[in-house]
């Protein structure tokens, strides 16, 4: 887009923001650059360089995300672990303290408690922004949360944590991946960073690895300092693949809410079905936040079944909906957290927080809503 305005729609943006405009040919999309040699001295004195995080491709989807997060600017890397952990290896240091919010993606939590603290760095874990407020020590320098979270979609109430970063002088970081920024906006709430796994909603299709931080001018300056000397970035025939994925982001978003919704609603009323986990249902504990800070509830839940030791049948009963980890493509996909993300917790740990070994996680697609109910139907029937 000529002009990359915030006052253009966010579907508007998913399609225009931040293409390069091809010169030679007039085409629509943005040529794929793939170079890793560029002239030096250079046009404009900048050394170009994939890892220098500077090449077009990569800038388009920054200027993509930064216009749909609504922040300055936006750095692209080659997983979403590799956007956390430089945010995180960037702003800490040994003796610093950061907060994290208990029920984290389960490699952020490994790059938590394995490498933070061998780097000297103390650590601790809150739910409620009550908790991280009694959490604050002289050393604290980061509050870190996810919302809505793995796999229970517990919110946690942004705007008042983004308050108690800033009347604290901390930094605040929100992985947004879930929500995406078409549901969920955090820096209009008031927080510095916004982290994704682009791997998921954003790309869309399960077939790029990616991750984006979205953040000011300042703060994206520094991590792009600190990037180039960890090396995370993404090429650009992934950049391009990601470009394409987030034009239709908006579209998708839409019929991602819809579809879980309805399916939400269908499990909920399922014989089968103790207990369904989605913030668009009023009796989710958190229905209140997300009605506040989300503008849709996004197409993840998780649901119990009655007899807990039934989850493995079900799974192998579904015909189009697949057995599989990841989320946040097109197909809709079905895992049993106690048997995939969350196995390294003990029994007594996953009870603590509330996943049940019959829980069923679903990243709810944008098949046609009858089929997918349908399929869940004949999955749990007799059950
Ligand atoms: C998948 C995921 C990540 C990690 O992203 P990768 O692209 O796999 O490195 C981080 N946070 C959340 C919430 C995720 O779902």
């Amino acid at each position: 887009m000529k002009n990359d305005s915030n006052s253009f729609g966010l579907s508007t943006r998913c399609i225009h923001a931040g293409t390069h405009l091809d010169s030679a040919t007039g085409g629509a999309c943005s040529p794929i650059y793939t170079s890793t040699a560029f002239a030096f001295p250079n046009p404009n004195n900048t050394n170009i360089y994939p890892r220098y995080f500077n090449t077009p491709n990569q800038q388009v989807v920054c200027r993509k995300l930064a216009a749909l997060e609504q922040g300055e600017e936006a750095l692209v890397f080659g997983s979403g672990m590799a956007a956390i952990s430089t945010v995180l290896l960037a702003f800490l240091k040994p003796g610093d303290h950061a907060a994290f919010q208990s029920d984290l993606y389960g490699g952020t939590q490994q790059l938590v408690t394995r490498e933070l603290t061998r780097l000297g760095v103390e650590v601790s874990f809150h739910r409620t922004p009550g908790e991280f407020a009694g959490a604050i020590r002289p050393n604290t320098r980061l509050l870190y949360v996810e919302s809505p979270s793995n796999p229970l979609l517990r919110c946690v109430d942004l705007a008042t944590l983004a308050k108690l970063g800033n009347d604290q002088g901390l930094l605040t970081v929100v992985d947004n991946t879930f929500a995406t920024p078409i549901n969920q906006t955090p820096l209009l709430l008031g927080f510095h960073v916004a982290v994704h796994s682009a791997t998921k909603y954003l790309n869309g299709h399960s077939d790029v690895n990616a991750g984006v931080v979205v953040s000011s001018g300042d703060i994206i300056r520094r991590l792009t300092e600190a990037a180039t000397n960890y090396g995370g970035m993404l090429d650009a025939h992934s950049c391009y693949q990601l470009e394409r994925g987030l034009k239709t982001l908006a579209l998708r978003m839409r019929q991602h809410n819809e579809n879980a919704g309805r399916l939400a609603e269908f499990l909920q009323a399922h014989p089968a079905v103790a207990a369904v986990n989605y913030p668009g249902l009023p009796g989710h504990p958190d229905h209140s936040i997300a009605i506040r800070q989300m503008s849709g509830f996004g197409g993840m839940l998780s649901f119990e079944l009655r007899d807990p030791s039934g989850g493995d049948e079900v799974l192998r009963r579904l015909r189009m909906v697949l057995p599989a980890l990841s989320l946040g493509g097109v197909e809709s996909l079905v895992c049993i957290p106690s048997k995939t993300s969350h196995r390294l917790m003990t029994l007594e740990e996953r009870q603590q927080v509330g996943i049940g070994e019959g829980l069923i996680r679903v990243s709810v697609g944008i098949e046609d809503i009858a089929d997918l109910l349908a399929d869940f139907d004949q999955a749990l029937a007799g059950r």
